[in-house]
Order: C-alpha cells, then structure tokens, then sequence
C-alpha cells in the first residue's frame, strides 16, 4: 500500500494510518523498509547530490566526505529520513537549509526534524565519515559496491531504486592514483602530492548504480564507432592485457550498437568506461557509465576455455544491456530486479549470437540455463521469479539462479507465444515510457498483454509468481508396432495444483535421428493425436530442442534406448536435451547414478560438441564425488583417468585441451596420476598443445595438496614463489591454509573466518572453504558445517549479495554423507520460527544434492533411510539439486571468476 500521507485528499483511514507513520518515521527501522521507501518516493523529488570524499594515502585512516542533497519536498509536516547505516560518531555536522540542524540517529537513519524544512526546495548539507565495507579498500586502490542498498553503510543518501538522483561526485586522492566515476572527468587538478578529481553530473541515478573507483591502475583506451572508451585495470603482465584488449573495446562496441539497433533508443549515458577489479565478489556490476567486471573474466589465459570465451562475451553484453534495462529504466523496487537482469541476458543473447558463427547457439542456450535454472528449481528452497520484499537489506537474497536462469527460459517462452517484433515493440514503448524513470513487471504485463494471444496475468502466476517446474511424464501405448496412444501429464508436485502451459518440440521415431513434433501443453493432460498410428518410435523425448521446461519423466522404453545409444543421436542439441533429461533422472532417481556414469564416460569420449563435453565433464565430476560410492569410484578411477587422458591427447585445440586437463586434476584418486600430475606442475613434464599460464598451475598445486602427495608443502612454497602478480599471490596466500594436510592449520582457518575482517575477500573466502569441505577432506571437514550454518544470518549481515547462498553452496559442496545431511537437518530444525526464510531457502537450495545423495548412497549400501527428522525436507517437493557452479565443479568456477551472479 502506497498512502500519500501529504495529499491533500486524506480520508478517515488514511489519515490515521498517516499518524502511525509519522510515528514511524521518527523511529524507522533499519534497513530501508518499503513503508519508509513509499512515503519518501511520495514526497521528494528533483533530487541531486554532490558529493566529496577525501581518500587517504593510508588505507588505515578514514574516508572524510561532505554531501549536499537538494530536493524538492511536498510535505515538511514531519520528520524527513536519511539513510547512513554507520554509527553515530560518523556523522560531524549537519545542516538543513543554512542552519545546524540537532538530527536524531536512529537504526542507521539520520532524522532531520519537521521544523528545519520547508515545502519546495530544500537543501541539506551533511559532514560525515564515510562508512568503509562498501568501498571495498585496499592499500592501493579501492571500489565502490553500493548494490542493493549498500550505499548507505558509506555515504548519506535516500536508498531506493525509485528516489534517482543527479550526482556531482568529487574526489580526492594520492596523487599517483587513477579515478574513473558514472559521470565524465570535468576536472582534474593535483597539489601536494594529492590529486582532486571532480565528476561531472550524471542523469538521474538510483543509489545502486553510483560508483567510482581509485588506486593504482592502468589505463587503455580504445575508440570504436567514434566512442572513446577506457579499461582500468591492474594486469602487471603486458602481453596478457595485449592479447585480450581489442577484444574487450570490440566486444563492448557491438553490444553497443547491438542494443541500441533493438531498443531504438541510443545509449543514455555520457560516456562507456569499465575497470577490471581483482577477485570483484560478482562476475560484474553495471555501474552507468563505470562498468566494473573481475579481471579474470575480461583478461583470459592463452588456454581460455570456449566457455570462458563465451562468458565473456555474454557478461559484457549483458553489463551493456543494463544501460537500457536498469539504469534508464530502473524497477520501483527490488522485488522487480529479475526484470532487469532478464532484459539484460534476453538482450545479451541476442548480441552475443552473431559473434561467435558456427557455435550451436540454440544449445548454448539451453546449456547455459536450464541446467542451472533446474538445479535451483527442483529444491525445496526454490524462490519464485518475483519474490515480495519488505526491506532492501535483504535484497541480496533476490539474486538467485532462478533470475538469471530461470527467467530468461520464461521469457523466451513469452516471446515465442506474442511473436519476436511484438514483443520487441512493446519493450521499446515501455522504455520510451519509462526512461530515467521506474516501472514494475506490472507495468511491463500492461503494455505486453493487448499483444498477448493468452491471459498474461494467470500465465504470470505460475511461472512468475510460483517456484518450482511441472513434471511432465509421457504416457505411450503402442500395440502391433503402432502407437495408440501418446500423451503428456503435467503434475505439480508441490500440491498447488499449477500448470505451467508451454510449446513443446517432441523428438520422436529412432535413435539416432527422431523427427520433432510441436505440441502445444496445455492443461493437465495433452494428448498428440497426429502420431497415433505411426510406427512405434524407439525414443519420445518432449524435452527436445533445447525448450520445454520441467522433470521430463520418460516411458521406460525410451530411457533404456537412450542410456544405450545416448552417443548415437546426431542432433547435438537433442543429445545435450536428452543427457539433462537423464540428469534429471538420476536426481529424480530413477536411474542408478554408476550406470549414469558409466553412459557419460563412454559418450564424453566421443562428443563432439565442446559445450555439451564441458557439460558432460561437469556433471560426471559431481556424479563422480556426489553420488558415487568410494567403491564404485575405485572400481572406475583408471577407466576414469584413461577417458580423460586420452581426451586430453586427442583434443583439436589448447581450449578444448584445458576442458579435459581440468576435468582430469579435479578428479583423480590415483597415485600414478597425481605423480604425473606433480611432474606437470614441477614443469618437468609438458602437455603438447596446451600453455599453462600461472593460474593453471596454481590451481594445479591447491589440488595436488589436497592429495597430500610427498612433500606437499614444497609445492605450495615453491607455487607462492612462482606467483608475480601481487593480486593473485595474496589470495594464495589467504587460500593455502585450507588445504593444509596439518588439521590443526585448517582447523585455525576456518576458525579466523568467524571474524568478518577474514571474510571481507568473499572470492577468496568461498575458494579456501570449497578446500576445506574437498570431497577426499569431508570426514575431516564434517566438523565446520555446523559452525558455518550457525555464522549464516551473521555472514548475511556483513556480505554482499548472494554471499550467504555461496557461503552455505562452498561448505556443503565436497559432502555425500547421511551424517553431513542430519547436521543441515538438525541445524534447520533448531531455527526459531522467524529464522529469515530467505536463507532457510538458501540452506535448503544449497543441502539439495547432499540430501539427494546421502538418500541414494543409503540405498547402494541397501541399508534402510536414516530415521527422517524432518518430513518437508524429503517430501516429493524437496526434490532438488545445486547451483550453477554446483558441488566441486565450483573450485573451477570460482577461480575462472565464472559464477551465476552478476
Ligand atoms: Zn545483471
């Protein structure tokens, strides 16, 4: 409920809701609330901010900084609010209108009393120390990270998507720094030994998108369509910033003009720069005018995987697209910020496309989502696309798979129903609408739904406002050699009686080359009538194409034929749909995850899709370490080096080499491998074709200690040494402890992460704790899961986005047992009732494939389940498995600086 408390129209009821909050207003609660973000959207306007901050030589003392917001106001009857989540002490003076001001500070609010503003203009000026986590400070240089609502714990301000401000932002700093801000360089001065920097003003901006970034980088500069643009960044190694720099301007000049050719409206910012921070928690952030991106992810190795290539490509299309979808056209609140991340990789997927010919870009879809978006989907911790919100300090917990997953699948599906150009037009009429404005998905359903051949509104509610997927199970009859019958159900396991209609490509007939049907899935049950009568198919696969979204439950026949002759199928993108099918399955368990192992390893051989083979990689490693018994691993641990080995031999390119080569050190049990492996390492031995850069082997050494082969510890010392980049040696430094084959040094690693000052490199962080939980390490490890939950809501308090879900993802990711799934169970079951469900939900997401396989290893073993503690936990709906960067496949994502969040 919005009440315009000031309105001159106040009725009975709304007046006295105006008094409570009033009352309210003079004690807001912390964080930002959506009553106190209403009211304030409902009386402020015209807002600018100018902003000064002076940056210390010594990042051991504090930022001081001056603001003075301007605004319009409509009501001056109370008290106005502020947001500065520091503490009082931070705040030096405060004046409003010209005169000092006696503020009250409450909850991380500044309170400005009614009586010292006035209706119209107002202007308030404000001396404070700046708050320091969100600016991310380092000895030589720093950055800004203000998404959702964290510009508050730094600077005075309205915190709110829907309160945009323009922005005058002034720094100063050690004179050898370089500065880049949202807005354009206006001035740049230097005098004893200090450098003054001011910015000039932005269009309006919400707070979330302000930024700026300082400290000893380099500086490039390339100019593309007549557009100068500039790349920060710290790489000491010239030849890598060379190999990579065309690429990058190119790759942000295409997206562009890519963007602006489908919006039809030109970039709306003054200029396009973008930093390369090290070890930046997010794959990136789209700061207007000021993109910042992990270096890792922009400045690639020689041996830079396809996915990494196209990773690239993708995230910086998809920062570029948030210049039309987020920054000009902002969500009103956060509850709507999968709108903007939709847009962002709807539009993204359209640019990158024509970049990479002869890619299978329709499987590079269906891989890059639905995979990720069903290991969310099928947990019992699942989130809904649009989730309510009552506070931007839990905004984090917005930023799941399902938003950067789920949804775009959801919205190809939308654009298939309403046709591509009229679709298209009704995104272009809601940012003409809407521009340097806000709009809700509201808004968007209003302008999309006259295009619409179906009621948008209930179509809405079950793929936007309900988590969770149908299972869609095939119902054949043949009789004689001829189909009878062919039917889909669709079944909401969860009880709510939901259908989730949807076009369906059915591949249907032989093996090895299927004919694909549409079938329009409708209702509970769709029956296909123009197949009845046709000769029996050896294969119905309804998740064909890349398309269909749910737990497609095959007939038996077609299951069989597919575990046998998986390889056989010459569609590439049927095979990649057919092997997620059968995923499903072996989650679902309806298949026995050794026989699922043994397709995948006999397939992986003779793949000839590189993305499905890194496909095929990634989910054989998490069978391998999940779902597998130690027994079965022995059994298959040479055929397993043998596949990969030969792999690694017979790949045409250094790329598809390091796919094989990563696969192959992640996975090994055997000794005569991790000597080879050390030989590698110790570069005494060298794999014809494929580089190795400082990462590699880097990573290489963190593996080879968590085998604890001889002299261990030598290797971890002589990889230190080895490492030039400060960056980099520091976060291996940090890491190291975690793979320690001392428990006692592991033990007082993990212990020193209870202090927030050790968490504060959350990469880092999530790297030494993926170490520690390492599958071989988890009897040894089983002990950090409880203290890990139990530091859950404080990690939630003092991290940024989507840390708390990574947090719990990295402490349960090496864990199979029943005894790691009872210390998650009783850890769920002992929370108070207000226990925040957002992270009861990242617990359950995250605890999904260790509940899956502590059931389906109880059942190798033949013994019977573990006495249930918990019935939602193992109800049908709690069926579910990881993340995108899921179990151990994370150590690889994590060190790429490929992850789900952006
Ligand atoms: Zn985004």
């Amino acid at each position: 409920m919005r009440c315009h408390w000031a309105s001159a129209l106040l009725g009975a009821v709304c007046a006295a809701i105006a008094l409570g909050a009033s009352a309210q207003t003079a004690r807001p609660a912390a964080g930002v609330a959506l009553d106190l973000a209403s009211r304030r959207a409902a009386v402020v306007s015209d807002l600018r901010y100018d902003l000064s901050l002076s940056i210390p030589d010594r990042v051991s003392e504090p930022v001081e900084g001056a603001v003075d917001i301007r605004f319009q106001l409509k009501g001056a009857s109370s008290p106005l609010v502020l947001d500065f989540a520091t503490s009082r002490e931070h705040v030096h003076a405060v004046e409003a209108n010209g005169r000092p001001t006696d503020f009250d500070f409450v909850n991380g609010h500044i309170v400005i009393p009614a009586s010292a503003l006035s209706v119209g203009a107002n202007a308030l000026q404000i001396r404070f120390r700046a708050g320091d986590p969100p600016l991310n400070r380092h000895e030589d240089f720093l950055y800004t990270l203000f998404v959702p609502a964290r510009a508050r714990e730094s600077i005075p301000c309205f915190d709110q998507p829907d309160l945009k401000g323009r922005w005058t932002l002034r720094l100063e700093h050690p004179a050898a720094w370089q500065s880049v801000a949202n807005g354009p360089e206006a001035e740049r001065v230097q005098a004893g030994g200090r450098t003054r920097v001011r910015f000039a003003e932005t269009p309006p901006l919400p707070t979330y998108l302000v930024a700026f970034v300082a400290g000893q980088f380099k500086v490039e500069t390339g100019v593309r369509n007549g557009r100068t643009m500039r790349l920060f960044h710290r790489e000491p190694d010239a030849e890598k910033v060379a190999r990579n720099v065309d690429a990058i301007f190119d790759l942000h000049a295409t997206a562009l003009e890519k963007s602006e050719q489908y919006t039809a409206v030109p970039y709306p910012f003054d200029k396009l720069d973008f930093v390369a921070v090290p070890a930046f928690p997010f794959g990136a952030m789209e700061h207007a005018g000021a993109i910042v991106y992990t270096a890792d992810d922009l400045l690639l190795d020689k041996s830079a995987s396809q996915a990494a290539l196209l990773n690239r490509a993708h995230v910086i299309a998809h920062e570029v697209a948030h210049a039309w979808f987020g920054n000009l056209v902002t969500m009103r609140w956060f509850d709507d910020v999968w709108t903007k991340e939709v847009f962002a990789n709807f539009l993204a997927a359209k640019i990158v496309t024509p970049s990479f010919p002869g890619m299978n870009h329709e499987l590079r879809f269906f891989l890059d989502h639905y995979p990720g978006a069903y290991a969310e989907d099928r947990t019992a911790g699942a989130e809904p696309v649009r989730q309510p919100l009552a506070n931007l300090a839990d905004a984090g917990s917005l930023y799941t798979a399902i938003i950067y997953l789920k949804a775009p699948v959801v919205m190809r599906h939308l654009e298939a129903l309403l046709g591509e150009e009229s679709f298209r037009d009704g995104l272009r009429e809601y940012l003409r609408d809407h521009a340097f404005g806000n709009a809700t998905w509201d808004d968007l359903i209003r302008v999309l739904a006259p295009r619409a051949p179906i009621d948008l509104a209930a179509w809405s509610a079950a793929w936007i406002d309900a988590p969770g997927r149908p299972t869609v199970r095939t119902e054949l009859q043949a009789a004689n050699g001829r189909v009878t019958r062919l039917a889909f159900r669709q079944k909401d396991e969860r009880g709510r009686g939901l259908v989730w209609d949807q076009r369906l490509k059915v591949a249907i007939g032989s093996t090895a080359q299927p004919k694909t049907v549409d079938v329009l899935l409708a209702g509970p049950v769709t029956e296909v009538e123009d197949v009845r009568g046709r000769a029996a198919p050896a294969v119905v696969l309804p998740s064909a194409g890349g398309w269909g979204y749910g737990d497609f439950v095959l007939d038996r026949a077609s299951t069989e034929n597919l575990l046998r002759a998986l390889p056989r199928i010459d569609d590439p993108l049927t095979r990649g749909s057919a092997w997620v099918t059968l995923w499903d399955a072996v989650l679902g368990e309806r298949i026995a995850p050794a026989r699922f192992f043994d397709l995948g390893l006999t397939a992986v051989a003779v793949e000839r899709d590189q993305q499905l083979a890194e496909q095929m990689l990634a989910d054989l490693t998490t069978t391998w370490w999940r779902l597998l018994t130690p027994q079965q691993r022995t059994a298959r641990a040479k055929r397993l080096d043998a596949t990969l080995r030969r792999g690694l031999a017979a790949a045409p390119t250094a790329t598809r080499k390091a796919a094989w080569f990563r696969a192959l050190y992640r996975t090994t049990i055997t000794a005569a491998t991790a000597q080879w492996l050390h030989e590698v390492w110790a570069q005494r031995v060298t794999i014809p074709d494929l580089p190795l850069a400082e990462t590699d082997y880097t990573r290489l050494a963190l593996e080879l200690a968590v085998r604890q082969p001889p002299g261990w510890r030598d290797i971890l010392d002589t990889q230190a040494n080895r490492i030039t980049n400060a960056d980099r040696r520091a976060r291996f430094e940090f890491v190291r402890p975690a793979v320690s084959a001392d428990a006692a040094e592991r033990q007082r690693w993990f212990a020193a992460l209870k202090s927030v000052e050790n968490r504060r490199q959350e990469r880092w962080v999530l790297e030494g704790l993926t170490y520690l939980h390492h599958p071989l390490r988890a009897a040894g490890s089983r002990q950090f899961i409880r203290p890990s939950l139990d530091l859950l809501e404080e990690v939630h308090a003092t991290s940024n986005l989507g840390f708390p879900a990574s947090w719990v993802y990295a402490t349960l990711s090496g864990h199979n047992s029943e005894a790691a799934a009872e210390i998650v169970r009783s850890f769920l079951n002992s929370q108070p009732p207000d226990y925040p469900k957002h992270l009861r939900n990242a617990t359950l997401a995250a605890a999904d494939m260790l509940f899956r396989a502590a059931r389906i290893a109880n059942r190798a073993d033949g013994r019977a389940p573990a006495q249930r503690s918990n019935a939602r936990l193992h109800s049908p709906s709690a069926f579910g498995t990881a993340n995108p960067g899921e179990g151990y496949a994370m150590t690889e994502s994590l060190a790429s600086g490929v992850g789900a969040k952006r």
